[in-house]
């Protein structure tokens, strides 16, 4: 049978970003996808300065995977009530469509000689020896990248997240918002909260436009559209597809053994934001680099993951049950409008690694009403 030391399922940025790591370590690599690249992706394309910086130190260069799109330097939130608040961000972001990125990045991972090979994975059986996967192939250790409804994660007998840890999205494109160059735009409701919409400007006049809520809310693509339409009323997008989130607040334990889990397969994203591309990259390079201790990489991975991670999550889950009160989101966005350092801390907290910080968390009290 034909043997690889690491097989990736996945080559979006989580299968991609493991790729690239494990090649570091001199092990062979096998990425394996359902879709020849490049291939769309249901994203609203917002890429964090942060998932570059990840990249970057996989020794990609940032400027190849944004070429051609202008970086966004500000951001606009509206909270549930209201409140609004516009500034320029520490650093700014990127808006690519994710069909331009996800191939950049994967010819990277390519160009570092990981193999790939298109190939829609149906099962996957750990032996103390390695991973056989469909029966034609074995690995010394298998990457689970596959997304939000990840085979993988199903076969390690991982439930998927409960719905009220799961969002759903939908998302198109549509012209930018008048004055809206170079702002992403995130709205958010309080009907239906916690909900947003949002509009990112690719930097051609074109902007992906979407909206999303839980899935426990009983969302419908009738519901979706109506609330992209009442948030954005105006915007009459185009190519209109949903996908699933599965937000970090119902993330599973990754078990010990030879198969490791990565990105949304791992319910990395956001609960605030919906932002998944950091958490995707930073967890693939996570698991390209624990895949060298074979046997032993499941909990190489866990701790790698706690020790990155972990602080941020408990952050992550204490801000997403504290907004369940939209009057709180309310008052940390007047508190972000006050002063750029909390609006920094804010969006740290929702785009890469941030805590909730006592400035955050004072500043908020101060304005609460
Ligand atoms: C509407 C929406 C808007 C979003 N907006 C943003 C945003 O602006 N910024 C942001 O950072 N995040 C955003 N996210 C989250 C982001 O899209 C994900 O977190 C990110 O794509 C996760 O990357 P991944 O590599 O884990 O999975 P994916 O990008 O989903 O890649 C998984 C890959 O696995 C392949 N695959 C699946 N099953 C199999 C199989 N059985 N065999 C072989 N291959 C398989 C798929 O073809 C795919 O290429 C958004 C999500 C949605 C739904």
């Amino acid at each position: 049978m034909e043997h690889r030391d690491v097989v990736v399922v996945g080559g979006g940025p989580a299968g991609a970003a493991a790729a690239l790591a494990a090649r570091r370590t001199g092990a062979s690599v096998l990425v394996l996808d359902r879709a020849d690249f490049p291939r769309d992706k249901v994203c609203g394309d917002g890429i964090a300065p942060e998932a570059l910086d990840v990249l970057a130190g996989l020794g990609v260069d940032p400027g190849a995977l944004t070429a051609g799109y202008a970086p966004a330097p500000r951001l606009s939130l509206r909270s549930p009530g209201g409140a609004t608040v516009e500034r320029a961000t520490h650093r700014p972001s990127s808006v690519v469509p994710r069909e331009v990125f996800d191939a950049r990045l994967l010819a990277a991972a390519r160009d570092a000689g990981a193999e790939f090979r298109r190939h829609a994975v149906r099962t996957v059986t750990p032996g103390p020896d390695g991973v056989v996967v469909d029966g034609v192939l074995t690995a010394g250790v298998l990457v689970g990248a596959d997304g939000a409804e990840s085979v993988v994660r199903r076969v390690l007998g991982l439930a998927r997240n409960p719905d009220d840890r799961m969002a759903v999205a939908l998302r198109g494109y549509a012209p930018e918002l008048p004055r809206q160059a170079g702002t992403q735009v995130l709205v958010t409701t309080e009907q239906r909260w916690p909900a947003y919409a949002w509009s990112f400007p690719l930097g051609d006049g074109r902007a992906n436009v979407g909206y999303g809520e839980l899935v426990s809310g009983g969302a419908t693509r009738a519901g979706l559209i109506e609330g992209l339409h009442r948030l954005l009323p105006g915007v009459e997008p185009e190519g209109l597809r949903a996908h699933r989130l599965p937000l970090s607040t119902g993330r599973p334990r990754q078990p010990d053994g030879r198969v490791l889990l990565a990105g949304d397969a791992a319910s990395l994203i956001n609960p605030m934001t919906g932002e998944g591309i950091f958490y995707a990259v930073l967890s693939g390079a996570l698991a390209g680099s624990a895949a060298a201790a074979g046997a032993g990489a499941g909990a190489v991975h866990r701790r790698a993951l706690r020790r990155r991670l972990g602080g941020h999550h408990r952050s992550a889950s204490a801000a997403s049950w504290i907004s369940r009160w939209p009057v709180v989101m309310d008052a940390a966005f007047r508190a972000a409008a006050a002063d750029q350092r909390v609006f920094d801390d804010v969006v740290a907290l929702g785009l890469a690694d941030g805590r909730l910080t006592a400035r955050t968390l004072v500043a908020a009290a101060r304005h609460l009403r």
